[in-house]
Order: structure tokens, then C-alpha cells, then sequence
């Protein structure tokens, strides 16, 4: 096959065996692989009312089938099960090596179900499949575990070719802000997976492989990627990503007033300590890339503080908005610590802000005092939080109930309108009243209010393809339409997303069809797509979300914002949804018509009662 293995390695943990399946072609013509295929074969197999701790969920990794070929960016693999934070989908984006690795070793899927008896690591090394005992590793963080691993493998070489994804002591303890971490330091986005992941006595997964991959027209493949790789070098966007990361945007966001302070109530502070030329002098950065990526976003930075020693990924855009100026710090290198021991303990740096910042205004209105917390996590406490994170990933003291997560903590405290998150799961650092498409966007995502499921700010704040008022609404709906439907697309082919700032959709149809021999149009891609979305959207309906669940928390919508640029502004989220269930074919209630189905080449039945 082109571009496909076709073959799909299953693990059943309770049994201690795997077996290899061929992969029905139909599927992967209907859902191309990645994100897509994932979600079909996860919302066929397992019922959404299935409890995610149980042995029952289970965890399908699917690279895409442009990962490995050299496609530029073509790198990504999808995590899919059913999140113990959310109660709903889940899918991460695994970033770096691992997924081509698992291509290389024979496999565009990998599923993993059942329960362990004690704590296990799964190895991949081509067809060979191991499970070694792992209590060595229980307990270790996920950098200490993967040095270990390799170090136990006993050859350097084999060592530098071998690529990991692993839980750390949170995903162990089962908060449900885990995460999976993988190639070392990158954090799969995407809390409560690791959860699910320590539920199955499951602490890594190892693979290192030898397959070459076949692509159906090899000289134009070169050509069109070539083409693709000089026109995003030279595109402004993606030169600053080259130099400071996701962390360019810190700037940008800030003189629209979408960054958010205290959580989401004021304008940001200052921007002098954080802004791009801070982060560079706050830290030697060290480039590093994905698989087959010229960009190479990822900044690897050293952190020294009395408090903290390690090495690890620099402050992204997300770390510094959520653990930084969110929890009121503005302190580099206290961020790029809470950054790095977030990755450690394998906790997800966006929930684990929101959750931070829900207790610290909870703080801050004394509904609860530092006495209480033994700690004091008031805003600006960069201190405190990061003594926080430390006893959150250890389920010790306090911190074992911060682990829980913010609108648990806020319940708990008999104030669930102190947290800041959608679907249970806390926003992006993108305030919603100031840029109205991401709002709209984080109100009805399948995954939660993550900016990485549509990326509307290339259109609302940076004026890429269009320039779009990012405080207006006029023609918003169709924007994060379009943007949902091409991401679900793109991370299904395998392809990362951030390119997007500096191609369009269209630059990429001819990479596909030399790829896999296919002829694709844009809009064929768009529909697959936009078919997955709808896939997604009814396995959420039946796992108990409604209509209710697709808004944003009051204070975006009566609170306007109190000061900075976007001072006065309010998100017009209920104006906008109705139009957009209409472009979507819902109905009032934001359920997929049964026409809509019919045309979309999805069965009502596609996805389990
Ligand atoms: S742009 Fe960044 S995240 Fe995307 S593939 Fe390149 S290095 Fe990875």
C-alpha cells in the first residue's frame, strides 16, 4: 500500500497477547487514518457510557498515513479513548517521532485495551512485542522513565532509535489531569488520558522499527514537497515559530487583550517579562523539529533555580498563558519550571493552570483560606504553585484534591462559576470575549476548549488567508466550521497544523495524491473531515453531552472585560450558535439531522447506543 501499512497491532493487557489485524481498506478510504480512523474504530468498539478507568475503555494510537514518508510535518499520531476528566472523547496529538516509529515497525494503529495485573511496559521492535514487568519504573517521572528504559536497553544505538510514550506519577495515581509525554519532554495534549493509561497498569510504550514506507508517485512526492518546504521557509509566521515557538504569539495576544490574567478577569500585566526577546534571554534555546518538519518549533531549554534543577521543553504559548499569566506569574523562569515538572509528573499544563488559577481565586475571595490549603496559592505565588505541583502529581496533603481537577475543586467549594473551562476541561489561554470565533469554537468542540481542534486565531488574530475583526462576529461560524472540519483532516493524514500560518489547505492536496496515488480534491478531504466531526459530536451525544454543554462560563458572556484593550467586550456565543448548527446540519437541540447523516455517509448506528 501506499503511504498505509493497512495493519493494526492489538494489545490486550488482561490476556497478556497481541494479535495483528488487517486494516478493512473501506475504512481507510471512508476515515484516512489518524484522528479519523481512530475515533471509527474507538466509537465501533467501545460504548460511550463505559467507565474510563475501566478495563473496558481502551487506547488506540493512529498515525496518519502521510507520517514517515517524509510529507512535511507528516509526524502526528493520535491518541483516542474516552477521558477521565471529561467523560467524553479524547484524542491527543502526539507530536515528535514515536508515530512515524510506529509505521516504520509495521503499524498504522496500535489499540490497547484491558487491565494488567501489575505495572507493564510495552515494546514494538518490528513484529516483536513484549510486555516487561515495569515496577522499576512505578513511581519514576516520565524523563526518569524513559532514561531508564534506555539505559536497560543496553545499546546506545538502539537506545537513539528507540522512541517512548509514557505516564508519569499522575497518570500512575489516576488524576484525572494526566497526560502522556512522549520523545522525552513533548506533553500529548489532552488531559485525562494518562488516567486511562495508569488505570491499565500501563507505564510506557517503547517502539523502534526497520519498515520502509512505499509512496505511489516518488518524483512528483519530492517535488511537491520540496515546493511546500521553500514556500513555508519563507513565510513570516513560521520564521518567528522557528525562533521562539508557539511563544510568539505571547505578544500578539496581548495587544488584543486575548491573553488572560487571573483567571480570566483582567487584562495582563506587563508585558516586558515575557514577551519573545525576554524568552530569549531567559534561556539558552535549543531548536528541535518533528519528524520530517523544517519548522522545528519545539525550543529545549535548561532551568537552574534553588527550588529546581531539570531540562526540558521552554515555555510554549500555552505554559506561559496558563501557569504563567493566568495563575498572575509573570516570571520566566518560575513558568518554565511549573512547565517542566508539569511534563515530568505527566500532568497537562492547560488543566492543571485552570485548575491553579480556580483555587486561587477561591483563595482570593476567602472561600478558602492558605491556612487550610497548607499552601499559599494565592495569584503571583509562583513559589506556592510550583510546591503545588510537586504534591499534586504525589496525591499528598491538599494537592490531592487540586488533582481532581477545577470544576471538581470548584463543586467542591459550592462554586462551580470560579471555573473556567468547558466540558470540564479549562480553556486555552485565549479569552473568548476577545476573540469571538475561538470562543465559539471552545463551546462546541468535541474534545474540550482546546485552540488545537481549529485554529481560528491564523484568520482572527494573525490575518493569514483573511482578516477577520477578532472582537466581531460576522462570518465566525463558518470560520471555525471550516477550521474544525480541515483540523479533523489534517490530523487524521497525519499532519501537523501549525503549517497552516503559512500555507492553505489546497498547498497540500498534491502532496496527498503522489502520496497515496488517490485523487483527492480539497473539498473531498474537507468532507472527510467534516464527517469525522459529526462521527465524534455523536459519540459525545450519547455519552450524556447535550446542547447545555456547548457554551462558554457566565462570566464570559455578562462579565465584559474589565480593562486592557478588549476592555468592554462580552462573547456573543448565543448569537452565534445557532448559525452554526444550521451550517453544520444540526438541529436546535445540536444534534446531527438524520439528512445530514444520510449525506455525510454516516450510519445513526455508526457509533455504539
Ligand atoms: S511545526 Fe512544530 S509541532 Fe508542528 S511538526 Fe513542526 S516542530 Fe512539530
Amino acid at each position: 500500500m501506499n503511504g498505509w501499512i493497512g495493519r493494526c497491532l492489538r494489545i490486550n493487557l488482561t490476556e497478556g497477547r497481541h494479535n495483528i489485524e488487517e486494516i478493512d481498506p473501506g475504512l481507510l478510504e471512508k476515515f484516512i487514518g489518524g484522528r479519523g480512523l481512530g475515533a471509527r474504530i474507538f466509537t465501533d468498539e467501545v460504548s460511550p457510557q463505559v467507565d474510563p478507568l475501566s478495563p473496558e475503555n481502551k487506547l488506540v494510537f493512529s498515525s496518519g498515513p502521510l507520517v514517515g514518508t517524509g510529507a512535511i510535518t507528516g509526524a502526528s499520531c493520535n491518541v483516542i479513548t474516552k477521558s477521565a476528566l471529561t467523560g467524553g472523547l479524547a484524542c491527543a496529538k502526539m507530536r515528535g517521532h514515536f508515530g512515524a516509529e510506529l509505521k516504520f515497525a509495521g503499524f498504522d494503529l496500535l489499540i490497547v485495551e484491558g487491565k494488567a495485573e501489575m505495572p507493564v511496559i510495552i515494546s514494538i521492535m518490528d513484529d516483536k512485542v513484549k510486555l516487561t514487568p515495569a515496577l522499576e519504573y512505578w513511581g519514576r517521572t516520565t524523563v526518569e522513565t524513559e532514561e531508564l528504559f534506555k539505559n536497560n536497553l543496553g545499546d546506545p544505538w538502539s537506545a537513539r532509535e528507540t522512541y517512548l510514550v509514557s505516564i508519569g506519577p499522575a497518570g500512575e495515581k489516576l488524576l484525572p489531569l494526566a497526560n502522556l509525554i512522549n520523545d522525552r519532554f513533548l506533553p500529548v495534549g489532552g488531559a485525562g488520558i494518562g488516567a486511562v493509561m495508569g488505570s491499565k497498569n500501563l507505564k510506557a510504550i517503547a517502539v523502534k522499527g526497520r519498515h520502509s514506507l512505499q509512496v505511489a508517485d516518488g518524483n512528483r512526492f519530492m517535488q511537491v514537497v520540496t515546493t511546500l518546504i521553500n514556500k513555508l521557509n519563507s513565510a513570516p509566521l513560521t520564521q518567528s515559530m522557528s525562533q521562539t515557538g508557539t511563544a510568539f504569539l505571547v505578544g500578539l495576544c496581548y495587544q488584543k487583550g486575548i491573553l488572560p490574567q487571573n483567571n480570566f478577569r483582567r487584562a495582563p500585566l506587563p508585558l516586558r517579562n515575557i514577551a519573545t526577546d525576554a524568552l530569549n534571554s531567559a534561556f539558552a534555546l535549543r531548536s528541535r523539529g518533528c519528524f520530517a518538519c523544517p519548522i522545528a518549533c519545539i525550543k529545549k531549554a535548561d532551568v537552574k533555580h534553588s527550588a529546581y534543577e531539570g531540562k526540558g521543553m521552554a515555555p510554549t504559548y500555552l505554559a506561559i498563558g496558563s501557569l504563567g499569566v493566568n495563575c498572575g506569574i509573570t516570571d520566566l523562569t518560575t513558568i518554565g519550571m511549573a512547565s517542566m515538572m508539569c511534563g515530568e509528573m505527566g500532568l497537562d499544563p492547560v488543566a492543571t493552570g485552570g485548575t491553579l488559577a480556580t483555587i486561587m481565586e477561591l483563595v482570593e475571595k476567602k472561600v478558602v483560606t492558605p491556612e487550610e490549603l497548607k499552601i499559599d496559592l494565592r495569584f503571583g505565588n509562583g513559589e506556592a504553585m510550583v510546591e503545588a505541583l510537586r504534591l499534586m502529581a504525589t496525591k499528598k496533603g491538599y494537592a490531592r484534591r487540586l488533582g481532581q481537577g477545577g470544576l471538581a475543586l470548584a463543586k467542591e467549594f459550592g462554586r462551580p462559576e470560579v471555573f473556567m473551562g468547558v466540558k470540564g476541561h479549562s480553556l486555552s489561554p485565549f479569552d473568548p470575549r476577545a476573540i469571538q470565533g475561538m470562543g465559539l469554537h471552545f463551546a462546541t468542540c468535541n474534545y474540550g476548549p482546546h485552540h488545537l481542534f481549529a485554529y481560528t486565531f491564523i484568520d482572527e488574530l494573525l490575518n493569514v488567508h483573511q482578516s477577520l475583526d477578532p472582537w466581531e462576529i460576522g462570518g465566525k461560524p463558518l470560520l471555525v466550521k471550516e477550521y474544525q472540519d480541515t483540523t479533523a483532516v489534517m490530523d487524521s493524514l497525519g499532519l501537523c497544523n501549525w503549517p497552516l500560518m503559512g500555507l492553505k489547505f489546497n498547498n497540500y492536496v498534491p502532496m496527498v495524491n503522489s502520496c497515496l496515488g488517490t485523487n483527492y480534491k480539497a473539498d473531498d478531504l474537507l468532507f472527510i473531515g467534516e464527517k469525522i466531526w459529526n462521527l465524534e459530536r455523536m459519540f459525545n451525544l450519547k455519552a450524556g453531552f447535550d446542547r447545555t454543554h456547548d457554551t462558554l462560563p457566565e462570566r464570559f458572556i455578562k462579565e465584559p472585560v474589565p480593562d486592557g484593550p478588549a476592555e468592554g467586550q462580552v462573547s456573543r456565543i448565543g448569537e452565534m450558535l445557532p448559525e452554526y448548527y444550521h451550517l453544520r446540519g444540526w438541529n436546535e437541540q445540536g444534534e446531527p439531522r438524520p439528512e445530514t447523516l444520510q449525506a455525510l455517509n454516516l450510519e445513526v448506528g455508526e457509533c455504539q447506543e
